[in-house]
């Protein structure tokens, strides 16, 4: 399909939107994205002509809205290449995936004087759950470094991995910083020492084309509404024979098999792993969300996506005393950024009155923060409904900024 981003707009109602009178400009991709006409028509179509709980019915209205949610795991299923539909978990989010792992896998497979290793740049929803499941097993966290382009230093990684490592996990594509990390090689370098690695792919699956079983990774996570589907859906990928041997992170109904007041015997994949009453039109939806990206197609996206941040780039630094964070060669459309003697907060203020939404602040990455010495940065994350002259707005708003504020 050509890629038309004019015609591709039209899709996204939001985008018609004013703010303060100005044409909205959204740059503001790595917080959640917008969602296509046929994402939000979805959720409607659920609600007004198939809604009933899903798994629990012999009605009419039941079997359709189960067999729309278990065609939704089917289309995440091939989205991704996963081996089976039953090793796709639907969660609340990227966060809710990362903690069912640290705490069942956790649970099964980590004791006092292991390790887990995560990177510089995680953010802190791959950082907090595994300092929780430390602190509960007396088992020790370790940090691949990074350099101050923002780039993973793969030789850190060799000499953290002892015989007491039994987890990596790391984030595919920062989200503050934009690099995509080598995680052909990071996986590779893990299994040849037995260990498994888990995949924050929240800022990689609406960028980047993935396929579980060529990566061969273990666990991997992604949000909906990082997907132009609705919030409070997400999913967990993980490998039969991991997701076989860990109990269920949380219990109650749909999880089981049976029950008795004696003895609970927990019900197969998937649907261990998803107690009580899922987001069922969230995963239908999701599903629709992916058949659109699909259908533009990720390597179009992400080609055009890499001309935004190319002509982005060169712009921006243009300005005098802008500063980058993250100049690694393999980058998402991400663009975090600091201007001398100015606070990012103040830039996002006025950019903001001019009807431009970027994000300012830590972006849930302080020890990122940390490591360059900053409070923060100014945020421009692209989406492929992002324009050439939209960039150029932000330029001529980044410029008014600075000399308001100088
Ligand atoms: N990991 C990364 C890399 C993220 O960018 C985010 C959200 O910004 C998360 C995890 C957490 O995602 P969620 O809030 O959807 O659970």
């Amino acid at each position: 399909m050509k890629f038309q981003v004019e015609k591709i707009r039209e899709d996204f109602p939001i985008l018609k939107e004013k703010i303060y009178g100005k044409d909205l400009i959204y740059l503001d991709n790595g917080a959640t994205t917008q969602k296509p006409k046929v994402v939000i028509d979805k959720i409607t179509e659920h609600y007004s002509k198939f809604n009933a709980n899903i798994h629990r019915g012999t009605h009419y209205l039941s079997q359709v809205s189960t067999e729309n949610y278990e065609n939704a795991r089917k289309t995440v299923q091939n989205f991704i290449n996963a081996k089976n539909d039953y090793e796709i978990i639907f969660t609340k989010g990227t966060t809710d995936g990362i903690n069912l792992i640290a705490y069942s896998f956790g649970e099964k497979f980590i004791k006092e004087n292991d390790e887990i290793i995560i990177s510089a740049m995680e953010h802190h929803s791959n950082i907090v759950p595994y300092q929780v499941l430390c602190q509960r097993k007396k088992a020790k966290l370790k940090i691949i470094k990074m350099d101050k382009n923002g780039v993973l230093i793969l030789e850190e990684m060799d000499k953290l991995i002892t015989k007491n490592t039994k987890l990596i996990s790391i984030i595919h594509a920062s989200n503050t910083l934009g690099t995509i990390n080598p995680i052909e090689k990071i996986i590779k370098k893990a299994h040849n020492k037995n260990i498994p690695v888990f995949l924050d792919a929240a800022q990689s699956i609406q960028h980047l084309e993935i396929d579980v079983q060529k990566l061969d990774v273990d666990f991997l996570v992604f949000s909906g509404h990082k997907i132009f589907a609705p919030t409070g859906i997400g999913v967990l990928y993980g490998k039969e024979k991991f997701l076989n041997k860990i109990a269920p992170y949380q219990s109650g109904g749909d999880m089981i098999k049976t029950v008795t007041f004696e003895k609970t015997i927990y019900n197969e994949l998937p649907f261990k792993f998803e107690a009580g009453t899922v987001n069922y039109t969230g995963a239908i939806a999701m599903a629709t969300a992916i058949n659109y990206i699909e259908n533009i197609g990720i390597k179009n996206i992400f080609n055009y996506e890499k001309k935004l941040l190319n002509y982005a780039t060169k712009k921006l630094l243009k300005i005098d005393g802008l500063k980058i964070y993250g100049n690694s060669d393999e980058k998402t459309a991400v663009i975090s950024f600091n201007i001398k003697n100015i606070h990012h907060s103040d830039i996002g203020e006025i950019l903001d009155k001019l009807g431009i939404a970027i994000r300012t602040g830590t972006h849930c990455t302080e020890p990122i923060m940390d490591f360059f010495g900053i409070t923060g940065t100014a945020r421009a994350s692209f989406s492929f409904y992002n324009t050439f002259e939209e960039i150029d707005k932000l330029y001529e708003g980044i410029l008014k900024a600075k000399k308001m504020l100088s």
